[in-house]
């Protein structure tokens, strides 16, 4: 296991509030008694499964926990802190930013809450460089998908380069992709690397022929895509000929019940195409009860998703997908080591930041396998 602990790792797909630990949730409860949040309406836990609207509802119940500055200040310095623990070099977050008249949070004073955090946890040396994807949620519809890529627009600006990207997420089964062309066109024009959930439910397929022709740079699940998944040829033909890197989800494919079981999961189809698949771990719904990990892979193919055990220790649980993954796949140590390397290939940061991570890893590099 101190193999899989000592691995330089990337993590490329998480959702902020997805992303909040045992620990952390506790902390956000105490604060906020009166809503009477148990950890069973924040959490799946080991073994069981929820349809994908009730996961949805879960995020419902963690955004009441978190409302405040004060409180996406703690969130997110904590989940940033994590991370790192767990050897984690390079975190891309992406959040849906949220105002909350109650409590005076803008959208705007929420992305400049995460970039104080991700500032903060560099003054305090942590080992670890985050970057932040603004997200837009489907739900809220085409007007403010277009609001937040003109904020995330300002932030790219004005963020030395923290804000990179922007995420299309929220419950798939809402909404049609189509509308929200313009807001993502825009992103592309003015220089934001586009993230798309997309073909998480059968009846995406429609809409994602439609986005593919954006293209994203990168995609979230993509579980439907390919034949086999009731997808289609085209929609694969479309993402090999750009290349587009996978970010796989097993644990929360398997949890949300969008795919029966793991060995049935997409990524043995894209890994055996040899397309690149990145593979990254983020969480979803993560806690001590719930060990939801999402995993996106891009690299030679490998996206397999990995869970963690019962033991809510943040810091081992991507180190545990790894070695889950390797189990898994029969991956050796030597293309587990590949495959965390890979992933820098599909980080949205600059050119030199991806020459100083591949310099990391390099350094890193044990002698033997
Ligand atoms: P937040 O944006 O509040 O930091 O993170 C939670 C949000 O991320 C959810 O409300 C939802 O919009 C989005 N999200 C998290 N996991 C998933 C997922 O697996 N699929 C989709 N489509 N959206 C997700």
């Amino acid at each position: 296991f101190v193999f899989y602990r000592e691995l330089p790792k990337v993590e490329l797909h998480a959702h902020l509030n997805g992303s909040v630990s045992f620990q952390t949730m506790e902390k956000l409860m105490s604060r906020k008694p009166h809503l009477n949040i148990e950890h069973s309406m924040t959490a799946i836990g080991k073994g069981q499964r929820r349809t994908l609207d009730e996961c949805f509802e879960v995020f419902k119940v963690i955004h009441k926990l978190v409302d405040t500055e004060e409180d996406i200040l703690m969130v997110s310095k904590d989940v940033i802190r994590e991370f790192a623990e767990d050897g984690v070099k390079y975190l891309e977050l992406r959040s849906t930013p949220r105002e909350e008249q109650r409590t005076g949070l803008t959208k705007k004073s929420y992305i400049d809450t995460i970039i104080k955090a991700i500032h903060q946890c560099k003054n305090e040396g942590l080992d670890i460089d985050v970057r932040l994807l603004v997200a837009i949620d489907r739900r809220n519809g085409m007007e403010v998908a277009m609001e937040t890529v003109k904020l995330a627009e300002e932030f790219m600006l004005s963020s030395d380069g923290l804000v990179v990207g922007i995420d299309l997420s929220g419950d798939p089964t809402v909404g049609h992709g189509k509308h929200f062309l313009p807001a993502l066109e825009r992103a592309k024009n003015c220089g934001l690397k586009l993230s798309l959930h997309l073909s998480e439910v059968q009846s995406q397929r429609e809409e994602s022929e439609l986005l593919l022709n954006l293209p994203p740079d990168r995609i979230g699940h993509g579980t439907f895509l390919h034949p086999e998944m009731g997808g289609s040829q085209s929609l694969v033909d479309k993402v090999v000929k750009n290349r587009i890197p996978l970010e796989l989800c097993l644990t929360s494919n398997i949890k949300g019940q969008t795919v029966p079981m793991f060995s049935l999961h997409h990524f043995k189809y894209w890994y055996q195409l040899g397309h690149p698949t990145v593979i990254c771990v983020s969480l979803f719904l993560l806690n001590q009860q719930c060990k939801v990990f999402q995993c996106s892979i891009r690299l030679n193919p490998l996206s397999f998703h990995l869970q963690t055990d019962d033991k809510g220790v943040f810091c081992t649980d991507l180190s545990q997908e790894y070695q889950l993954v390797a189990s898994t796949f029969g991956l050796s140590q030597k293309e587990i080591w590949k495959l965390s390397q890979q992933a820098i290939d599909c980080i949205f940061a600059e050119d030199a930041v991806k020459q100083q991570l591949k310099k990391r890893w390099q350094d890193l590099h044990p002698q033997v396998f």
